[in-house]
């Protein structure tokens, strides 16, 4: 049947997190986090809101992300203001502003949280989304990008996920790529007939972007292009061969893919994306992506500190596990042997201080405060399978008691309340 239409709904391409879709989000962030602090990467929170132009000069004027997926709001007091479509600006934006560069190098970050991007919604593909975030600021070393990738795919393996790939290339620096990208553009130009709509824009403005176009008919254009691999300086030539020997070293499994761009303009040498095996052919849903960005720092606080960063979608990672029967539910599920019943007010409140015994004791306890009926109460325990109920009325209250009925048995004893948590830690040891 279909469910009538609320006057109020969730946004296109945003949804509520149930507490089964949070059993994944704090499975996925626990593990982030434990890699993050043995790795030596420090977690800061960034706002969610920042001032628009830091995207436009660091993502890119002519980037999907900035042309097309931006939220944009203008505040009362006339700033122009972005909901966050990536951490990376925003991190080294934090570096510069909280004086990180007199930390010691390299500056380790670690950052997740949600993202938003006007995107048309679809699998794997949200309005709001989220991302676990690892960046190196202050490295050219390829061992760096290396570290970020290992780190990735070692979380992604402890979550129970198999058989990834990193799809790899180099997009050279500021020494090399402009060379290539007149070779590109005198190529598509050539070929602008053949190539789609988009990719007709795409040429003028960011023509390496063509590279990435899933169309079909521009696919064949792009087989047939020039590859930037065979264009790189010497720099960057060496820096990714080393890449390319680190991830062999370490037997990562990787393909090397000349079209790799990403979408983002501030990107330099190495570029990458973590992705499933099985959906290396249709290049989309990526896990992660990341690489080195050797330039972006000195867009944001004017000193070149080179970068290498990895971002990682929680959604599309929790649709993986979800593929695959990966959860963690159980784990979350907290199960009760004691349930506290009360009668009457003053026995309301008794039990809430009550409550605080056990969360000190670390026994989980259930109870019913809204619920006036011992009856009901009892019921309750019941279906739930609970073996012990404290029994707490106005009576037990003047007396300083409680009474700890057996369920199984049906046996009630009267206990001191100030002895019961420990009488019911002994019980309960007893019957594991
Ligand atoms: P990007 O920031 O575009 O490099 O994306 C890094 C990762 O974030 C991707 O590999 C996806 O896993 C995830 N991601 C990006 N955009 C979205 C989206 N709209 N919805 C869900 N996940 C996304």
């Amino acid at each position: 049947m279909k469910k009538p239409r609320l006057k109020f709904q969730a946004p296109t391409g945003t949804r509520d997190l149930l507490p089964e879709d949070l059993a994944y989000y704090k499975k996925i962030y626990s593990l982030a986090e434990e890699y993050a602090q043995f790795y030596g990467f420090k977690r800061i929170e960034p706002p969610i809101l920042e001032d628009y132009e830091l995207f436009l000069k660091s993502t890119g004027a002519t980037t999907d992300i900035v042309e097309k997926q931006m939220y944009i709001l203008k505040t009362k007091g006339g700033e122009i203001l972005a909901l966050r479509p990536e951490f990376t600006p925003s991190l080294a934006r934090s570096y510069f502003e909280n004086g990180m560069i007199s930390w010691p190098h390299p500056v380790k970050l670690y950052t997740r949280g949600p993202l938003f991007r006007y995107e048309k919604p679809q699998a794997g593909r949200y309005r709001q989304f989220h991302q676990i975030n690892f960046e190196i600021f202050g490295s050219k070393k390829p061992i760096a990008e290396i570290e970020i990738i290992w780190i990735f795919l070692k979380i992604l393996e402890k979550l129970g996920i198999k058989k990834i790939v990193v799809e790899i290339n180099s997009i050279g620096d500021s020494q090399c790529r402009p060379y290539y990208k007149k070779i590109l553009t005198r190529y598509l130009k050539h070929n602008q007939h053949l190539l789609c709509a988009t990719c007709k824009r795409r040429l003028k403005k960011n023509p390496l972007r063509v590279l990435d176009c899933k169309e079909i008919k521009c696919q064949k254009v792009i087989k047939e292009a020039p590859q930037i691999i065979d264009y790189l300086c010497e720099e960057c030539h060496d820096h990714f061969e080393k890449v390319l020997e680190y991830l062999e070293a370490l037997q990562i499994p990787y393909n090397l893919n000349p079209y790799l761009v990403r979408g983002l303009d501030y990107y330099t040498k190495t570029v990458f994306e973590i992705i499933l095996e099985k959906n290396l052919q249709k290049r989309q849903n990526a896990l992660a992506g990341g690489g080195r960005y050797d330039g972006l720092l000195r867009l944001i606080g004017k000193q070149d500190i080179p970068a290498a960063g990895v971002a990682g979608g929680v959604e599309r990672i929790i649709e993986v596990l979800k593929d695959n029967n990966i959860s963690f539910e159980e784990e979350q599920k907290r199960e009760a042997k004691v349930l506290i019943a009360q009668l009457g007010d003053e026995a309301k409140i008794e039990s809430l201080k009550l409550i605080e015994e056990f969360w000190r004791a670390k026994i989980p306890v259930e109870f019913l405060l809204t619920k006036d009926s011992l009856t009901n109460q009892l019921k309750i325990a019941n279906r739930k399978k609970i073996k012990y109920v404290v029994i707490i009325g106005k009576e037990e209250v003047i007396k300083k008691a409680s009474i700890l009925r057996d369920m199984e048995t049906g046996k009630q004893e009267s206990i001191q309340r100030e002895k019961l948590v420990k009488e019911i830690k002994k019980l309960l040891k007893k019957n594991k």
